[in-house]
């Protein structure tokens, strides 16, 4: 039996601390705040999408950076793994749309007291309303840590699950990476992921503001190299006051926080996103079902003839940026005109400003390099017994439950790798 120190009470440090404590050892949790999963209560607006439905290498393809590093955890932990747990600890699930498991109850708090009891049950030591402010290191391997108000406390084995920086609010302040880089390790860009997206056409977005486009296609693409295609997918977006969000725009949020440069370029107008409103329909198919439609109402004005095409509040929009008059009559407008309008529809064009900053993201993007961390244990290649779980490593992955099952798993791996 070891004396084992966690670092931080979300799912990450809670699964290490009780996988820790069911293989024998004297565990210490140190949580800043006065409460066990703060930030896992918010989780799925307040509804908790635990994990996904599917296969490993479906959870591979959702992780955005390094899915390699997180194969031996998803193999010896996964999705199958973590509803095993959580019926044993009596919280039932349910799937729904898009593959995403949820609680049945749809409270993420009941997740948060079950695990506080749990580690209660198992008796974990925890300290709240206690931050660690140093770990301490001996011969390369560490024997302790220090709190913030100077207190140190022994240990044979630390895991460090102290979260990202986003949502600084629920105790996720980024503390983590100074202690992992006092004691040698390198930390990888810092940056937002999964966060709506603000837009240079501002006046266009607050038209717009409110209304989502539930099948949709949305390419991303930098206008000085338009033949490479930062990211695209189909799917569910929406327009805000300031820009876009929505599922796939928060998807494209995580891919694109990683091009060299990016910042700077959205500043300047250079990141394009296309939109195809109609991507059921080829171009072809597109300019012919417009005819039909102007055959319709061959005697309205244009701004009454798309009313069966296009969602109503877009309709403004899109006459504007076909440069015809509104107000000409539908049995008048020119072949050049309808392709215009086909072209529009297809592509709709918005310029991206910026990422919304790190603090609204749903997860920290970057983080303590994979590098320097056995994948198979999580532990430290720098400090021995030191161990990484959680959203502090350099991995993160698309909204659906994937976050979370990243969270357990390499908690999993962490707590049972412990001597
Ligand atoms: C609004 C929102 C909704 C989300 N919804 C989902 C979802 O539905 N599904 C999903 O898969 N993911 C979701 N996520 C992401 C998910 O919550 C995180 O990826 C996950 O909580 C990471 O777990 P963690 O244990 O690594 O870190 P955290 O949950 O951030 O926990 C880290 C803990 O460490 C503590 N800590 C930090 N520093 C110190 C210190 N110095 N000393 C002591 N303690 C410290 C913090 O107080 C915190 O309690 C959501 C995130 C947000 C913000």
């Amino acid at each position: 039996m070891s004396k084992v120190i966690v670092i931080g009470g979300g799912p990450a440090g809670c699964m290490a601390a009780i996988v820790a404590r069911n293989n024998g050892h004297e565990v210490t949790l140190i949580e800043k705040n006065s409460i066990i999963g703060k930030k896992l209560s918010i989780t799925g607006k307040g509804r908790c999408n635990i994990t996904y439905e599917g296969n490993n290498q479906k959870f591979l393809d959702n992780v955005v950076s390094n899915p390699k590093f997180l194969m031996s955890a998803i193999n010896t932990f996964n999705n199958q793994d973590l509803l095993e747990f959580l019926t044993k600890l009596g919280i039932e699930t349910k799937t729904e749309r898009g593959n995403r498991v949820f609680l049945k109850s749809d409270n993420a708090k009941e997740l948060s007291d079950r695990l506080y009891k749990e580690l209660k049950y198992k008796n974990v030591n925890i300290f709240f309303n206690s931050s660690i402010k140093e770990i301490l290191v001996k011969n390369n391997s560490i024997f302790g840590v220090k709190l913030d108000n100077n207190k140190i406390i022994e240990c044979d084995s630390c895991v460090i699950a102290t979260g990202g920086k986003s949502y600084p609010v629920t105790g996720s302040t980024g503390d983590g990476y100074s202690i992992a880089k006092s004691v040698g390790h390198s930390i990888n860009n810092i940056r937002p992921a999964l966060v709506p997206i603000k837009c240079h056409e501002i006046e266009t977005c607050k038209k717009l503001q409110g209304l989502t486009l539930k099948n949709v296609n949305i390419k991303i693409i930098d206008i000085d190299d338009p033949k490479k295609i930062l990211y695209k997918n189909f799917g569910e977006m929406l327009f805000t006051h300031f820009g876009i969000s929505g599922p796939i725009v928060l998807s494209a949020s995580s891919k694109i926080n990683n091009v060299s440069n990016i910042n700077e370029k959205m500043k300047n107008s250079k990141i394009k996103c296309i939109i195809d409103l109609k991507p059921a329909l080829t171009n072809e198919q597109l300019y012919r079902r417009i005819g039909r439609d102007f055959e319709k109402y061959s005697n309205k004005d244009y701004r009454n003839s798309l009313d069966d095409l296009l969602p109503r509040s877009i309709i403004p929009v899109v006459i504007q940026m076909t440069n015809i008059n509104q107000n000409k009559k539908v049995n008048q407008i020119t072949r050049e005109e309808k392709e215009k309008l086909v072209k529009v529809i297809k592509e709709f064009e918005l310029k991206l400003k910026s990422l919304f900053p790190i603090d609204t993201g749903i997860v920290t993007a970057g983080g303590v390099n994979t590098k320097e961390i056995n994948p198979k244990t999580m532990e430290s290649k720098i400090v021995s017994n030191l161990y990484f779980a959680g959203e502090i490593i350099d991995v993160d992955a698309y909204t659906g439950g994937y976050n979370l099952q990243i969270a357990f798993s390499t908690g999993y791996v962490a707590g049972s790798s412990i001597n």
